[in-house]
């Protein structure tokens, strides 16, 4: 017996505003709310059909729509499921949807008592482009508790589930076999291994993380995190490395780096508007929505920011964020 799904709706003229953290894009000429495989299955049909390219949206918590008309489908895969495989002495793995915010992931590892993923308190977005871009943070990634990840693979003719792990993933520094493979695979789901603790202490690690961020970042405004990665300290020019005033600010996250937001800091760039967008008083390396911004408005600010920090440190910046 088959669960009947019926076809999912694809809306038309969609605006991308509400489904960015950023409150900042256009329209999207087609957009598929995909609840299982039979709807993703289905919107890739329809953007094939009608020869649109497609995108995949998580939370939008990472990704900057540009203020004109995406003249495409954009597929929301809300798979929504937790479930607990196999309960040993002590660790248990746990298979996750791809569409679970990650939020709610760590309500259940905190109620149950299950270890591993505290880095991720106060992380926005779902479990899937967290997977994607390998998020991490306080030290902490995606790839260190994940075992498995099974994907939609929509390249050839005959598209098909495939499951990878940990290796096969191929995570990196904010990097993974996804983002490589952006528009050929949508993740479905992820299996993680966590260990036991009690649910008070699992609970209490994840509550300094939502207490440390905001404390530090502007939560108050409309914003997609941090805009550039930080810069790996083998990358910093040998001339800048020498300095002290450098050298102080270096930090092991998850390897050597220089973070982006001293060196926006250093250049003078705090509180500099462009339109309705700002370089953050409290976290120079995230650019907030301010006031009404459009998506125009951010990349003046960005590139404003990369020129200066090449002018005067000779470094390069890389965008964290997405562009859509
Ligand atoms: C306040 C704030 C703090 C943040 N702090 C951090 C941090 O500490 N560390 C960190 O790493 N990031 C951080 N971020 C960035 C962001 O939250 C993460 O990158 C998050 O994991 C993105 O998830 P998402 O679901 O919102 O993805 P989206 O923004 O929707 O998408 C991001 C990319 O992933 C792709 N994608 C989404 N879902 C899937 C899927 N199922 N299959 C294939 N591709 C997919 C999209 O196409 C897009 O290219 C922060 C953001 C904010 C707003």
């Amino acid at each position: 017996m088959y669960p009947y799904m019926p076809s999912p709706m694809i809306s038309e003229h969609v605006s991308l505003k509400k489904y960015s953290n950023y409150a900042i894009g256009g329209t999207a000429r087609y957009f598929c709310h995909a609840e299982g495989l039979h709807h993703i299955m289905h919107a890739i049909s329809f953007a094939k059909e009608k020869n649109v390219p497609l995108f995949v949206l998580g939370g939008g918590t990472n990704v900057l729509f540009s203020d004109g008309v995406f003249d495409g489908l954009v597929v929301k895969p809300d798979i929504r499921f937790i479930s607990v495989n196999a309960a040993l002495p002590e660790t248990v793995t746990v298979t996750c949807g791809a569409g679970v915010p990650v939020h709610d992931l760590l309500t259940m590892c905190a109620a149950e008592g299950f270890s591993g993923l505290e880095w991720a308190g106060g992380l926005p977005g779902t479990v899937g482009g967290a997977i994607r871009g390998n998020a991490g943070a306080f030290g902490g990634e995606m790839k260190d508790s994940i075992v498995s990840v099974a994907s939609f693979d929509m390249s050839g003719a005959k598209p098909h589930i495939r499951v990878r792990d940990n290796d096969a993933c191929k995570f990196g520094y904010r990097n993974s076999v996804f983002k490589d493979l952006s528009g050929k695979e949508i993740v479905l789901s992820a299996t993680f291994v966590l260990t036991r603790a009690t649910p008070l202490s699992v609970q209490q690690v994840i509550n300094e993380k939502i207490a440390w961020r905001a404390a530090r970042q502007p939560l108050e405004y409309p914003n997609v995190g941090s805009i550039f990665k930080n810069v790996a300290w083998d990358l910093v020019p040998v001339a800048m490395q020498s300095r002290d005033d450098i050298k102080k600010h270096v930090k092991h996250d998850p390897f050597p780096v220089i973070p982006a937001a001293f060196l926006i800091d250093k250049v003078g760039l705090k509180g500099v508007s462009y339109g309705g967008a700002m370089v953050s008083q409290k976290h120079p390396n995230f650019i907030v929505n301010a006031c009404g911004a459009e998506a125009e408005d951010v990349k003046g600010l960005v590139a404003l920011v990369k020129a200066k920090v090449m002018d005067e440190f000779g470094i390069a910046l890389h965008e964290e964020i997405e562009y859509a």
